[in-house]
């Protein structure tokens, strides 16, 4: 058996393990430290905007605060895009509240404005004004932030910017991650960067993190003894693991450039077979790609080049499976217009890593190739 080919594996820069030691040396073995401050420095460095950073346990975390932050509680209704993976929605159920699905639009397979204005109308009618709305740079691909931004501030709904795929990725010039009225990111073992696991809050604030780390570790008052007047959560990022974030800070743009250069070589060598499409960036669009995603002509077409490439021990993967169709989310509203599911049936993620040698990517284009010349 060939060796394995992941779809999206971590990648180590060298300097992560001096982090670490450093926080053994200094018996910073706690969910706060140095580590924990220097990272959150790091990211807001590289945000480049004025912005404020707390680092937390995962990306599902900070978005559960931010929910929290913004009042959502029992029976409320928070808009969220059906394309996504299901961590952008879990949150709204852990506080009682109702996700609405919206579907995407085919510039960006992200939330698709129109729609979420039916929705939102269609919402209000019913008798509930949502609110907030969850939108998903997927992929790495900017959603349409103006268009989604003018309908928010037509009916006065806040946006959580789920930017956990899209850390140097921007829109405009300006990064993901600083377009919510709050957003996250998040450092799973397959994302862009990863701390293993960690995720983080953005906000517009310095009151507003204070209050994200203030429910993130139990909710203390202030007072001598263990005093609470609020409900709290155990979300604050390790300094351990934000050791890794520092050292993975050195290399965060390398690893954009690598997921590019990925995705162009993909494009490139399959320019001339009609069975496959791409998705390309809208002007004014910059994104990490940081999945190589291809649409085929069919289903039966996606489904019979997956198992080929996994005879190949080559690892890939449908598009994000919309929420609106998955199971647990069967009783929840929504708004569709077929683009997320056509996506589902014809998308695949190829190998994606920064961390891909040559002789590994040429393994995925040849056995592609072979499938397509059979
Ligand atoms: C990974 C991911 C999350 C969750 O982040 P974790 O750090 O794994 O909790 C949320 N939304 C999207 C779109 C993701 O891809």
């Amino acid at each position: 058996m060939k060796p394995k080919i992941w779809l999206s594996s971590p990648h180590m820069s060298g300097n992560e393990q001096s982090y670490i030691k450093e926080a053994f040396d200094t018996n910073w073995v706690a969910p706060l430290g140095p580590n924990v401050n220097g990272f959150e420095k790091d990211l807001q460095k590289f945000l480049n905007e004025d912005i404020h950073v707390g680092a937390l346990a995962s990306g599902t975390s900070a978005l559960h605060l931010c929910l929290i932050m913004l009042g959502v509680t029992h029976g409320d209704e928070v808009i969220c895009q059906s394309k996504t993976f299901s961590a952008s929605a879990n949150p709204i159920v852990y506080q009682g509240a109702t996700p609405v699905f919206v579907d995407s639009e085919r510039d960006t397979w992200n939330i698709c404005p129109e729609q979420l204005e039916i929705a939102i109308k269609d919402r209000i009618n019913k008798g509930k004004k949502p609110k907030a709305i969850i939108a998903v740079h997927l992929y790495g691909m900017p959603y349409k932030v103006n268009e989604v931004r003018k309908v928010a501030t037509t009916y006065n709904i806040p946006i959580i910017e789920d930017s956990a795929e899209s850390l140097g990725s921007h829109y405009h010039g300006q990064k993901c991650g600083t377009f919510g009225d709050l957003s996250i990111l998040s450092f799973n073992g397959n994302k862009i960067i990863t701390t293993s696991g960690g995720g983080a809050i953005v906000t517009k604030t310095e009151e507003q993190k204070k209050e994200a780390i203030f429910l993130a570790t139990q909710a203390r008052d202030d007072a001598p003894h263990y005093q609470h007047s609020h409900i709290g959560y155990n979300y604050r990022m390790s300094n351990i693991v934000a050791g890794i974030g520092r050292g993975q800070m050195t290399i965060v743009s390398s690893h954009v450039k690598n997921r590019r250069s990925n995705h162009a070589l993909y494009k490139e060598a399959f320019k001339s077979i009609d069975g496959i499409s791409f998705l390309t960036e809208p002007e004014g669009y910059f994104s990490n790609r940081w999945l190589s995603c291809i649409l085929l002509d069919s289903k039966d077409t996606r489904e019979g080049l997956r198992l080929a490439l996994e005879k190949e021990n080559i690892e890939s993967r449908p598009l994000w499976k919309p929420m609106h169709q998955q199971p647990v989310f069967s009783a929840s509203p929504s708004y569709l217009n077929g683009v997320s599911d056509d996506l589902f049936e014809r998308g695949l993620c190829l190998p994606s890593g920064s961390n891909l040698t040559d002789s590994e990517l040429d393994r995925v284009i040849s056995a592609i190739n072979l499938y397509f010349a059979l």
